[in-house]
């Protein structure tokens, strides 16, 4: 099985579009989405409907920006700008693009006895996985050897060597245009895609991976998107445009 890992694409259709190109001559059964299809960017109906078109293809769940911009929660502990965004999307969201978000599933999600998704942390969506503690806790939490997570839109990694006589932590950032990682038998691992729609590693490049079960081969791509288009979109839709401006430093 092949899955195409897809997270945090924040309604940035431009980003969207560069990685689905990218990804036209690789091959993927399935997708897995870690949440955050919209709030922040100008194209929130265009990428809702792309992934509801996906139906039973994908295995989705809910983050944060979705719950608050289909109007789940009121989004008070927001800072002004996504507070502002969430309002604004929620506002123009198609009435059959509201009511998928709403369905959305909180996770995390079992897709297999070996991989689970969620958007945060495997015990909250709104928990960032930063840490090794972090990591640690979310580990704890679910039985899955592979998770697969969001939310904090770093492409990073956290393995888990489960061993009782040799119990370790490591934590890895996966920068880079490619990145390639062999996932070991015995060993357990944390993954974060990166952001397709709002890198905040200092690339502005859009992030996404391809899993292969059968070679439990990870590859984590960079691809290079129009984000002045994006950026313009967002201003010209009256959307802050410091929710632009950061596109440009993938900050
Ligand atoms: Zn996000």
């Amino acid at each position: 099985m092949r899955y195409l890992i897809l997270s945090d694409i924040h309604a940035n259709l431009e980003a969207l579009k560069a990685v689905l190109r990218h990804v036209r001559r690789k091959h993927f059964d399935h997708v897995l989405f870690l949440g955050d299809a919209v709030g922040y960017g100008a194209s929130p109906n265009q990428v809702t409907g792309w992934l509801r078109s996906l139906g039973p293809e994908a295995t989705s769940v809910r983050g944060n920006h979705d719950r608050v911009c289909a109007g789940l929660d009121g989004g008070e502990y927001f800072n002004r700008y996504a507070r502002q965004a969430s309002g604004w999307t929620f506002e123009r969201l198609e009435a059959r693009n509201l009511e998928w978000l709403r369905a959305l599933p909180e996770g995390p999600a079992e897709v297999s006895p070996e991989v689970t998704i969620c958007h945060g942390s495997t015990l909250d969506e709104d928990t960032y996985v930063f840490s090794s503690y972090d990591a640690q806790v979310a580990f704890s939490a679910v039985t899955q050897p592979v998770i697969f997570f969001g939310h904090t839109h770093v492409p990073s990694m956290f393995v888990l060597r489960t061993n009782p006589e040799a119990m370790s932590l490591r934590a890895r950032l996966l920068s880079g245009r490619r990145v390639v990682v062999d996932l070991e038998e015995g060993e357990r691992y944390l993954i974060n895609p990166g952001s397709v729609g709002q890198p905040r590693d200092r690339d502005p490049r859009a992030a996404y991976a391809i899993y292969d079960t059968n070679a439990r081969r990870l590859h984590l791509y960079r691809v290079l998107y129009r984000v002045e288009e994006a950026r313009r979109r967002i201003i010209q839709a009256g959307l802050p445009p410091v929710l632009g401006d950061r596109l440009l430093y993938g900050a």
